[in-house]
């Protein structure tokens, strides 16, 4: 039991979803690593969402919601942390949540896809073995030709730089959420959210049910304006300025 009043409880409470989803089988012990990067840039952004991540996400659900086929990639550590919110999501913009994870297993696959329909979720794909996306070698390359090989949107949280950039090679437009702005992910990604997924989804959902009640040419407008690379750059700067 961790106790309420630790300084550290919200960032154990996290770790101990990640450790129980490797014990369950949906997380990779790989993901513990990809995990422990992460919370060294949550340190350094403060541990808090920021303008720049604020930004981003409004943009993100302003794309989502104007996208003719959104899919929503979900790997082990997504998963672990974060199965109701991604449910929720997939609700809020009417899109798929589908499996892709860089260890091949059948196994770990339909666990997660348990995982995430205990938590609510209704619309789960998992990859086919007869249809792929082009510029990619591992494991990833599989999708489901109702997911992701149809999909002009992407959203991509926790993501793998080769993933990112082979999926924009194939014409997908990425939204992604990474904690680290120098990650070839967060570089590749038309959209990158600079936060801690556990805090950032829960706001993507309540932007896109906003955002959700306004016309098209509003949403155009909340994304016209977007720069990624000058969100990356806030959030790098934001990171050097706060150094003691
Ligand atoms: P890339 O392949 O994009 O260059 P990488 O190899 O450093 O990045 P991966 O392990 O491939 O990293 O992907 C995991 C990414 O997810 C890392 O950039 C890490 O900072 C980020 N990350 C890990 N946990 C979280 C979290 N809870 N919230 C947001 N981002 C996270
Ligand atoms: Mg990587």
């Amino acid at each position: 039991m961790i106790p309420k009043s630790h300084p550290r409880y919200a960032s154990l409470k996290t770790r101990d979803l990640i450790v129980s989803g490797v014990k369950k089988g949906i997380t990779s012990l790989h993901g513990l690593i990809a995990h422990g990067r992460g919370e060294a840039f949550d340190y350094l952004i403060g541990e808090k969402t920021n303008d720049f991540a604020s930004e981003a996400i409004m943009a993100a659900a302003a794309m989502l919601l104007l996208a003719r086929h959104p899919v929503i990639s979900v790997n082990g550590n997504a998963a672990a942390l974060v199965p109701k919110d991604l449910a929720k999501l997939s609700k809020a913009i009417n899109a798929s949540l589908e499996i892709n994870i860089f260890h091949e297993s059948k196994g770990r696959q339909s666990k997660i896809k348990k995982h995430l329909e205990r938590f609510g979720a209704t619309n789960v794909l998992l990859p086919k073995k007869n249809s792929k996306i082009r510029f990619i070698e591992s494991n990833r390359k599989f999708v489901n030709p109702e997911g992701i090989l149809k999909a002009d949107i992407v959203f991509v949280p926790l993501e793998d730089g080769d993933r990112t950039e082979a999926l924009v090679k194939n014409g997908k437009k990425v939204i992604t959420i990474d904690l680290n702005p120098l990650s070839r992910t967060a570089q590749k990604a038309d959209i990158t959210i600079v936060d801690n997924i556990t805090r950032a989804l829960p706001l993507l959902i309540n932007a896109a049910n906003h955002l959700k009640k306004c016309d098209k040419v509003k949403l155009k407008m909340a994304i016209k304006d977007y720069k990624n690379e000058k969100i990356l750059r806030k959030s790098l700067k934001y990171m050097l300025q706060n150094l003691p």
